[in-house]
């Protein structure tokens, strides 16, 4: 039976005072031992999230990673370093990273077999921009996104990661991809992976990100493969947050 794991992005969002009470509000809310947690705050909230969850279901993880071990890679992170501070998974491949900072394909899977040698779960993510979209082009952009990491990691570097669609032009737009434009990605992600490992494929957790909110997640989390969301803008208030958490049956 699949877990439902929603994850929080907190992108560029916080300080001390916020992540102390989003934090605060999500231990005090009566658990559901049936959702999965995870938060990703930035950088230097990091050890503060580690105190405050470690012990807790809540998981935590990083926005990002160097792929170098160490070195000369100024306003950069490492692996080792995220792992200092209890991190357990770490994002890659954001469309936020691909298009305002130039991570190419290559650089994401270097960021993605680097997480994985250092024991992070990447959360690899890939998605179509509108323009795609409209040209048809989605299986296609998201194909060459997840072989260019295929080719690295290999189909085993699935045992311990997931996967996030998250369509580009639903992110913090407000407009979400319809239950049924997602889970046609979803099918179409999970089917790739089957037809060269059926166990790896049934196992794999596919969220979907794109201002999922509590009005709009339990449809999206019903269907067969949405295994769960990425969520940016609903993730910043507790109450927001644990609305998608609710919504799970
Ligand atoms: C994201 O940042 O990954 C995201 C999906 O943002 P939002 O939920 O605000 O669209």
């Amino acid at each position: 039976m699949r877990k439902i794991l929603v994850a929080g992005n907190w992108k560029m969002h916080g300080s001390t005072a916020m992540v102390q009470e989003l934090l605060d509000s999500l231990l005090t809310a009566p658990a559901r031992a049936e959702v999965d947690m995870a938060v990703f705050p930035p950088f230097p909230y990091l050890p503060l999230a580690q105190s405050l969850l470690a012990d807790s279901p809540i998981a935590w993880g990083a926005q990002n990673l160097n792929p170098a071990a160490q070195g000369a890679h100024t306003g950069e992170v490492s692996a080792s370093m995220l792992l200092e501070f209890g991190c357990r998974y770490v994002l890659v491949g954001h469309s936020e990273r691909r298009t305002l900072y130039g991570e190419t394909d290559e650089d994401v899977a270097d960021r993605f077999e680097r997480a994985l040698e250092a024991g992070l779960e990447p959360v690899l993510c890939v998605g179509e921009t509108l323009e795609e979209r409209e040209q048809d082009r989605t299986e296609e952009v998201v194909d060459r996104q997840l072989e260019a990491v295929i080719g690295r990691s290999g189909m085993a570097g699935f045992q311990r990661a997931v996967v996030a669609y998250e369509p580009v032009w639903a992110i913090g737009t407000g407009r979400t991809a319809s239950p049924e434009q997602a889970q046609a990605v979803h099918a179409f992600i999970r089917d790739k992976f089957a037809s060269r490992d059926g166990i790896i494929a049934g196992q794999l957790r596919i969220l979907y990100g794109g201002s999922v909110k509590g009005s709009n997640a339990a449809d999206l989390f019903a269907r067969e493969d949405i295994d769960g969301g990425l969520v940016g803008g609903a993730s910043l208030k507790a109450d927001d947050f644990l609305a998608i958490r609710d919504a799970v049956a």
